[in-house]
């Protein structure tokens, strides 16, 4: 798949995004401080990425509390049948108790710094957390910041085992986003719903957001967890032809981090929650 080339498609981004693109009509009138984050705030994120593990928690839940989150929102949930791996979760209540999960893991493997895998994520994560933060919403967001998906997807099935049977049909869907930042937002086929990935493809060409398809061979990511209990779930990345020069790897820097690609990413999994919200619960089993 092609690199991110500007020349194609940003003037495309200009003329298709520059405006607020509302979630919908009513929220948007009963909120009218909606706050689309920018690509020069996304960019800024890069700015300092935590580059070893132990960072990363304190690091994501410093970036989220700049982003509008109380003290008292957020829950740490440590599952100690799974080595002790941490999940961070804050939870948007919404009108009913049906669940849209939106996740993206912290943790990172290798001698770099993680920056595409996954601080992307995370900085998608905590955009999507303040953009939806102020929405009246219909269904309530459980955002998770999932540990040790490296080590197999450690935190998501530790979260997905605790879900009590009777509770698994109040969870409508997961969107993962793992590895912005190479290139234009994709879907990874093999780590995603069918009924979601028309999703996706449907709101980008709305949006007119450039988007593909790609199989990345012989991974999973935290998306995995939920599909295997038959959760629809779709994991998003921005990854290019060179991703395996570059994840897992010393070269894994900021530097490799283009902010569009976060950006588009960020529009893209905030225009499909809000498209998600307003569908029955049951419409992508
Ligand atoms: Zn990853």
């Amino acid at each position: 798949m092609p690199k991110l080339d500007c020349l194609h498609w940003c003037r495309r981004l200009l003329f298709g995004l520059m405006f607020p693109i509302a979630l919908s009509p009513g929220a948007a009138q009963e909120h009218p401080g909606l706050r689309i984050s920018t690509p020069a705030e996304i960019a800024s994120e890069f700015a300092s990425v935590p580059c070893d593990n132990a960072g990363r928690l304190p690091a994501v839940r410093a970036m989220l509390t700049r982003l509008g989150a109380q003290d008292s929102d957020f829950r740490i949930d440590r599952f100690d049948a799974y080595d002790g791996v941490e999940n961070l979760v804050l939870i948007l209540p919404g009108e009913s108790p049906e669940k849209i999960v939106i996740g993206a893991h912290y943790d990172k493997i290798g001698d770099g710094c993680g920056a595409v895998d996954n601080w992307t994520g995370q900085v998608a994560l905590a955009h999507l957390y303040r953009t939806l933060h102020g929405m009246q919403l219909k269904k309530t967001l459980v955002f998770v910041a999932f540990g040790r998906e490296e080590n197999g997807l450690v935190g998501s099935r530790a979260m997905v085992s605790a879900i009590p049977h009777e509770q698994l049909a109040s969870y409508c869907a997961m969107i993962n986003i793992d590895s912005l930042g190479l290139a234009r937002p994709q879907v990874a086929d093999n780590m995603s719903s069918r009924t979601l990935e028309r999703l996706a493809v449907d709101v980008a060409n709305s949006m007119d957001i450039p988007f593909s398809h790609v199989t990345i061979g012989g991974s999973a990511s935290d998306s995995n967890a939920f599909t295997a209990k038959k959760i629809p779930a779709i994991t998003l990345h921005g990854l290019d032809r060179n991703w395996m020069h570059v994840l897992h790897r010393r070269e894994d820097q900021a530097s490799k981090v283009n902010p569009m690609s976060v950006y588009l990413g960020y529009r893209l999994a905030l225009s499909m929650v809000a498209r998600m919200d307003q569908t029955p619960c049951d419409a992508y089993r």
